[in-house]
């Protein structure tokens, strides 16, 4: 099975969720249960710092942490590594003005990541039109001590962008259902699982991109968004290079009042970067990342960062 094949050059990742820990604690912690730095495609005794994203840890795609006291209290989170690339991507402020949507939360990996990128402070309004999904939103943010978030249970679209509460949001984080493509490992993705339809493989991705493009250009009308991250975990470029191109020419961009953040302000050392032949620019190509399934020791996805002309030199990364 080929996706078994992949999944196996996957790394365990572990996000140590700065809500709750320190690296140093969770270190010590592995340490005292026999772990110590090496390469954790070799051993299972070994654990390595993520290059990229700052808080996470790689171990032996063989271990689990299902029962580890860490993981059960919410110190750890267990998150693999491209899905950790939307929230730094976004790069929301520290701050106690701070304020920032998650507009398709549950179950809730990419909101604890950005409340601690947000050091629990200002608000982060996260929004799950799903019941069911909703509850597990809710759980996963208290048990990763997110003080910081309001979980709402409604549809984002649904959302008025001159409501007082939201129309100061200044950072959206978009990471809508999608077809699922690119994942080829397991569990913080089964819990990501949602309704299939039965309709045929293409017309589901039309559909779904056609829902992707609607949700952007509804995050471009808050008022004050100077940065939206649009994310998928999907490999097919009609959701992904697609979805962009479609948005870059839609109303709500008109006169370049948005526009992709340069390269250099989304993971400027990632060498995976979008699918030139889609686009209308290269500039805009080296302003996406791509993560390839098993190729880049991730889940395939997709990240990209729309930015307000005017305020490109406001917030950086
Ligand atoms: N960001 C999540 C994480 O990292 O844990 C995963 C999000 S999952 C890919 C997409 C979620 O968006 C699903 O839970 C789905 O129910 C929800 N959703 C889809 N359309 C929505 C909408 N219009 N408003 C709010 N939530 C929506």
């Amino acid at each position: 099975n080929v996706g078994d094949e992949r999944a196996a050059n996957i790394p365990r990742y572990v996000r140590v969720n700065s809500c709750l820990t320190t690296v140093d604690e969770a270190v010590k912690h592995f340490a005292s249960r026999g772990f110590s730095v090496g390469d954790p495609l070799s051993s299972k005794k070994a654990y390595a710092k993520d290059e990229h994203v700052p808080n996470l840890l790689l171990f032996s795609p063989s271990i689990s942490f299902q029962d580890d006291p860490f993981y059960q209290s919410g110190k750890i989170i267990l998150q693999d590594k491209a899905s950790c690339f939307p929230a730094l991507v976004l790069s929301p402020l520290a701050a106690d003005e701070s304020l920032v949507i998650d507009a398709t939360a549950a179950p809730g990996n990419k909101t604890s990541h950005l409340s601690a990128l947000m050091q629990n402070k200002g608000k982060l309004f996260a929004f799950e039109k799903d019941r069911k999904r909703f509850t597990t939103l809710k759980m996963m943010v208290a048990k990763a001590g997110c003080t910081n978030v309001r979980p709402i249970n409604s549809d984002f679209l649904t959302v008025d962008p001159l409501d007082l509460q939201f129309a100061q949001v200044t950072h959206i984080l978009l990471d809508p259902s999608c077809s699922g493509s690119g994942i080829v490992n397991r569990l913080d993705h089964l819990l990501e699982k949602e309704d299939e339809d039965d309709s045929s493989e293409d017309e589901r991705l039309e559909k779904l991109a056609a829902f992707q493009l609607v949700m952007i250009k509804h995050a471009m009308r808050f008022p004050k968004v100077n940065r939206i991250v649009y994310s998928t975990c999907s490999v097919h470029a009609i959701e992904n290079e697609g979805v962009i191109k479609n948005a870059l020419n839609s109303d709500e961009c008109r006169d370049g009042r948005f526009r992709l953040a340069p390269q250099n302000e989304v993971l400027p050392s990632w060498p995976r970067r979008g699918q030139l032949n889609v686009l209308d620019s290269p500039g805009d190509a080296c302003s996406l990342v791509r993560c390839s399934p098993g190729e880049d020791a991730t889940n395939g996805f997709f990240v990209s960062c729309f930015v307000k002309a005017a305020e490109t030199s406001v917030s950086k990364r």
